[in-house]
């Protein structure tokens, strides 16, 4: 039976003038919203999902014991609302997240959520705090959405968990790069894997970022905004950064993504970007990509542009290349190339439904 996420406490919203101070400059991930979602799962005949609520946003309780906090096994999703002209709210491909959020439940032995519970869950949240979600035109702001899951269930002990718990918390939010989209360095992580054959790459679960972390502060010691992550096992080929997936756009007219080997999260924005192609005239590729190509690329300028996409940043212009003992010449000037900012707009337009969504992506 699908779930339902009745009310069952009515929290003490933020003031309307203090919200408008924080819609006024929300940062990323910093202030939540009035409400959040919660529903459980149980194991055994009968059981499944159930207890569905709409409930004020605060703390909750676990126990010590609960399997999330010794064996990880937490799984998330991150997607954006954005308030049209009408004033209407919509999101971008929820389906793919709801999706997205199923494959890493299979990967962690967790429960499936169905799609429509998925969907019903946002819209609940969404419909509860439509106050939270910043005005049309007001430059990229949105209503960050943060499903999540993890196993609660109190037993020490490794096993497939017999309790889950589903939340989705609100967070509304400005561009995630502080100054808007300015070209950013990475940092090739060489000591750190983000992801190994056979392991978690391809799932969002929590840890797969707590192990990136190390990587992504080599990179800023090394004055870099984020870190470029390789395959584990031969450190040859270009995977991901630590939340987002990397394009190159090249000048025999490709644009190339490094192919999903299941250590790369299959990235929504990713998945759109390779439909866009058509549209700037170019030819999607997906295959490996040699961290060497990237960097001789830019030095003879076979490769012309360099990005980074994902939902918090949409698409960022990758400027800089750097490793232990060098670096590739600067691309991509001041704001990032021209297509680059050519896909940039063009999804940013769609989401902010500035423009016909020809391809049905909004819901
Ligand atoms: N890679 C990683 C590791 C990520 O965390 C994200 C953000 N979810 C992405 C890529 C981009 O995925 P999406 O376009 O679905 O946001």
């Amino acid at each position: 039976m699908a779930l339902s996420f009745a009310a069952t406490s009515n929290p003490s919203p933020v003031s309307p003038e203090r919200r408008a101070e924080i819609l006024a400059a929300p940062g990323f991930g910093q202030f939540m919203t009035d409400h959040m979602i919660r529903a459980t799962w149980t194991d055994g005949e009968g059981e499944g999902w159930h207890s569905g609520e709409l409930t004020a946003y605060g703390n909750i309780s676990i126990s010590p014991a609960a399997s999330v906090l010794h064996y990880a096994p937490e799984i998330f999703e991150g997607l954006k609302a954005y308030r049209h002209e009408d004033g209407s709210v919509w999101t971008f491909r929820p389906d793919k997240n709801a999706e997205r959020l199923q494959a890493s439940a299979r990967r962690m032995v967790l429960p499936e959520l169905p799609t429509e519970d998925f969907l019903e869950s946002l819209r609940v949240l969404v419909e509860a705090d439509q106050a939270w979600v910043p005005a049309y035109g007001d430059g990229e702001k949105s209503l960050y959405l943060r499903p999540f899951m993890f196993g609660s269930q109190a037993f020490i002990g490794l096993k497939p968990v017999n309790e889950a718990t589903y939340m989705v918390i609100a967070s509304p939010a400005a561009s995630i790069f502080k100054g808007g989209p300015k070209p950013i360095t990475l940092w090739v992580a060489e000591q750190y894997a983000r992801a190994g054959a056979g392991g978690t790459g391809a799932a969002k679960c929590g840890g797969n970022y707590a192990s990136a972390l190390r990587g992504q502060l080599e990179g800023a010691e090394n004055g870099c905004d984020q870190a470029v992550f390789l395959d584990s096992s031969t450190h040859t080929y270009v995977d991901e950064l630590g939340g987002m997936n990397v394009f190159f756009v090249t000048k025999d007219g490709k644009l190339v993504t490094p192919e999903l080997t299941g250590t790369i999260l299959p990235g929504i924005t990713r998945m759109s970007i390779l439909e866009l192609a058509k549209e700037f005239d170019l030819t999607p590729e997906e295959r490996k990509v040699e961290i060497q190509e990237w960097k001789d690329g830019v030095a003879s300028g076979d490769i012309l542009e360099v990005f980074a996409c994902g939902t918090a940043a949409i698409v960022t212009p990758i400027g800089g290349l750097k490793w232990q003992g060098g670096e590739a010449p600067p691309t991509a000037g001041e704001h990032g190339g021209e297509v680059t900012r050519g896909i940039r707009e063009r999804l940013l337009s769609l989401q902010q439904g500035r423009t016909e969504d020809s391809y049905g992506w909004m819901h």
